[in-house]
Formats: structure tokens, sequence, C-alpha cells
């Protein structure tokens, strides 16, 4: 591929997020004009703008026909395509590039491998990167998981693992991003508001795997049926993971059978078997797919079942953030979806305390309905759901019936409420199945916010045990 030259080109930057002001100063620093537009007033964004290289030209308020004058736009995640600026742009044929796209012309690793799925792409993008970088290989995370890709450019180089966590946002102003290894762990109803339709989310999606060739691998979950359908239309040799067995597509998989992770090739079966401590099942699929990731690089079994012994997990996922009075407090902020909650609470034996909502996302929470209820062994799975936020009314009414729903507003209110209710045995779970923005920063902000509150409930003698020890899968999660 023609390496891109940046020298001297105009490059208009929609949005001062961090990977637009990330693109605007790599621009900057090879020698291109970056011209970065932001729709927000310049009071919102100062600090942001703050941190931009003195040559940046900067628009606010609005994007203007001003950004018409580039060579290229690059466009970042959150702003929406259907923006008339950008209808003119394509009407004169000015490429509209995502920053992934932009800054994945300017690196050159030995492996590329691109993460996505609606679920689970962080955690199998730190597993993929710690698992490399434990088995001895430079390595680089970049994307959705924090860093944009412009701003660790420049820690690229020919022996890289680059591990990125793409979104479906990301991969729609994608034209010729070609992974060497790219993953979709699961596809499920998720950024409609954003995408419009399920096809336009799924053709997202399909993006990663859209410049690969035979040389190439592509990862799909097998449970999937999303993942199915496309593996069918995939040029690259495609490797399948499962979070239980028997695989049956494919001749390459990594899959659980039990407690063992196994492994199958063309030519033979082993098991690497670690003790892996991450609870759920869809943890287990996310060990797989990483494992699945990282079969071009003939990593030893031995490592990498040490590496994933030693992973210790994510914050805001599943994380055990204090016990007290023999109440386990659980951290999920980052459910931002009911897809997430789902797993949660299938994860979870509990009894549980539910504390849910925020900004919905146009998903009704009816399918959480017989998971509520459902519990191992005979009674309700969760004793109470605690509902906070602008979706409190919409989650009520589609649970009703359930079990308890307690409305709360806060989630000071919840945290205080469920206190309250929960005696020594009980699970109080964060795990919002919505969005964060109506009352936080984000989710990193909700799930601190929590665990202040949380922290801050006084210690005092215990109350007397009134039903069943907190289950095993709960109290060995992560920390
Ligand atoms: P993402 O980066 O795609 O949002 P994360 O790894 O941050 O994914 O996990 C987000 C939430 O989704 C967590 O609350 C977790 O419980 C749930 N989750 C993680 N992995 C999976 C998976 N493979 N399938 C379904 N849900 C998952």
């Amino acid at each position: 591929m023609r390496p891109l030259t940046v020298r001297g080109q105009r490059i208009g930057i929609l949005g001062a997020g961090r990977s637009g002001v990330a693109c605007a100063n790599l621009v900057a620093r090879l020698g291109g004009q970056a011209f970065l537009s932001e729709a927000k007033p310049a009071r919102e964004v100062r600090s942001t703008l703050a941190s931009l290289d003195p040559s940046v030209q900067i628009e606010t308020a609005g994007h203007t026909m001003e950004l018409l004058k580039s060579q290229w736009l690059v466009k970042s995640p959150g702003v929406p395509p259907q923006l008339d600026l950008l209808k003119k742009a394509r009407r004169r044929r000015i490429p509209i590039w995502s920053e992934l796209e932009f800054a994945s012309r300017l690196v050159h690793p030995r492996w590329m491998i691109s993460v996505t799925g609606t679920n689970g792409k962080t955690t199998t993008t730190a597993l993929i990167g710690w698992i490399a970088q434990e088995a001895g290989w430079p390595t680089v995370l970049a994307g959705n998981i924090g860093t944009p890709l412009s701003g660790v450019v420049d820690r690229v180089h020919s022996e890289t693992v680059l591990v990125l966590e793409v979104s479906s946002y990301q991969l729609e102003d994608t034209v010729r991003f070609h992974p060497h290894v790219a993953v979709l762990l699961n596809v499920t109803e998720d950024h409609l508001d954003h995408h419009g339709t399920w096809r336009a989310y799924v053709q997202a999606k399909a993006r990663l795997f859209q410049r690969q060739t035979r040389a190439d691998v592509a990862v799909f979950n097998t449970h999937d049926a999303c993942c199915r359908r496309l593996a069918r239309r995939c040029r690259s040799r495609v490797l399948w993971f499962g979070d239980r067995g028997p695989l049956t597509t494919g001749t390459f998989g990594v899959w659980w059978e039990g407690e063992r992770l196994w492994v199958r090739s063309p030519v033979r079966s082993w098991a690497i078997g670690p003790s892996w401590s991450l609870p759920g099942a869809h943890n287990r699929a996310n060990a797989a797919a990483a494992v699945a990731a990282l079969e071009p690089l003939k990593i030893e079994p031995a490592a990498v079942a040490a590496a994933l012994e030693r992973f210790p997990g994510l914050p805001h996922r599943l994380q055990v953030i204090r016990r007290w009075r023999g109440v386990t407090f659980i951290n999920d902020s980052k459910a931002t979806n009911v897809d997430s909650t789902r797993v949660a609470l299938e994860a979870l034996t509990g009894p549980l305390l539910l504390i849910l909502g925020g900004r919905g996302k146009g998903t009704p929470f009816t399918s959480l309905r017989p998971l509520v209820r459902r519990r191992e062994g005979g009674g309700q799975k969760v004793k109470a759901v605690f509902t906070i936020g602008e979706a409190s009314r919409q989650a009520a009414g589609e649970l009703r019936g359930t079990t308890k729903i307690i409305p709360c507003g806060t989630l000071t209110a919840a945290v205080a409420a469920a206190a309250k209710q929960a005696v020594s045995g009980d699970i109080v779970l964060l795990s919002p199945a919505c969005a964060s923005f109506d009352q936080f920063q984000d989710f990193e902000d909700r799930g601190r916010q929590f665990e202040t509150l949380v922290n801050a409930l006084p210690d005092s003698p215990c109350q007397v045990a009134a039903t069943s020890p907190v289950p095993t899968s709960a109290s060995s999660s992560s920390p």
C-alpha cells in the first residue's frame, strides 16, 4: 500500500474528543495542517483544546464550510453520519475517514489484531495484549480501550503486536483498514440509535474483514448466528471460539469443556487448562477468543495458560469492590446495555439486589424478566430492583411482577436503600443496562461514584445471616 503523505496536506477533523485531538496533534507533528471542528461551544471543550499543538486551527460551536477546504476529513465516532456537511463532502468526493482509518495507514506492526463485537471488546483486547506481553512480545493497546491509535503511532514498530479495540462507529468510515487478525465476539442489538438499522450495524461490523485476504485470520464466535453468517463471506482463514463445546464449526477452534480450555488444529486437539477466575460464561468466551486470536503468534500453550491465570480482570466489569456485613458489592457499571446486564445476571447466582437504570438505548428490559425471577435451587434470584435515572419508569413497567421494584432516582439513594435491605449473603450489583450520560460523565464516573458510596458505608457489627452464602462464582471474581 502506498504510504500516506501528511506533510503539506490540510486535514479537517470533526469532533474535538480524545481521538480528534490526538489525530490533530499527529497531523501537526507530521507537517500537515490540521483543522479541528467541534459542534460544542468553546467553553465546553476548553480543557481538551488546551492539549492541542499550537499549529492546529480550531472552530467551535458548529461545523462550517471551512472543513470542505480539506484534502480529507477525519470524522470522530460520535459525529452523526447524516450530518449535512458530510453529505456535501461526499458530493465533492472529499474522502471521509475514521481516525482508525487515518492512523492505521501510518503504522506497520508485525501483527495488527483488531477486536470488535457488541460486548466484551475491552476485556478481550486487554486479554490479548496481556498474553502477548507476558509471552515477551512488544505490545501496544489502542483504540476504544483508551488511547486513540493516533496517540501511539510512534510506539508501533516492525516487531510490535498492535491490539486495537474497534467500535462499529469507527468501522463505519474505514476504507483500507486491514488487520492481520480480526475478531468478532458477538453481535446483539446496541447503538441502533446511531446506525439506524440492524443491517447497517452488522454491515459496519463486517467492514473489519472487508480487506482481509487468505493470508489473514478471522476469529468468530461459534454460538453467535450473526458471526456464522458473516464467516461465510470471509476470504481469510477462519478460526472459531466458544464458551462451551462441542465446536461443530471449522477445523481450528478454542473452546471450554468444563474447567479446561481446549484448542483444536487440523491435526490434533490439546487442553490448556488454566485456573481461570473471572466469573461467567461471557468471560470464558472472551478468554477463548483471545487465545484463538493469538494462534498466528505460536505462543507456547504453557505460557498462554500462565498468562490467563495471572490476568487481573478490569475495573467496572463485575468487579468486587467491598464485602460489608457479609454483603458483597459488585461494580458492573460497564453494563451499558441490556445484554451485558443479562450476562451479569447469568454469571452470578444471587441472591441479588440489582441497581439498574440510566439513559435507555431503546432496547426493552423485558428480556431480563426470567433472569430476575429464576434462581438455581429455587427462590427469587433478584430480591429487589432499585431503579435510577431516566429509564426508571420504563424499567419498572417492563419488570413489573417479577420482583420488588424500588424507584430511587439517584445512585446515592439506590446504594442507601440497597444497603439497608441487604442481609449477609446478598450481593448488591450495580449493572445498569443503560448508558450513564443522564447523571454521570461516563460509565467510569458512575462506577467510581458507586465505589465511593459503598466505601462510605459505616463499619458496624454484622447483621445476622438470613439467606444462603455468597456463591463461589461471585466471590472469586476479578479484584
Ligand atoms: P465492551 O468493550 O464491548 O463494552 P467490556 O469488556 O468492557 O466490553 O464488557 C462490557 C460489559 O459487557 C460488561 O459489563 C460485561 O459484563 C459484558 N460482557 C463482557 N464480555 C461479554 C461477552 N463476551 N458477551 C456478552 N457480554 C459481555
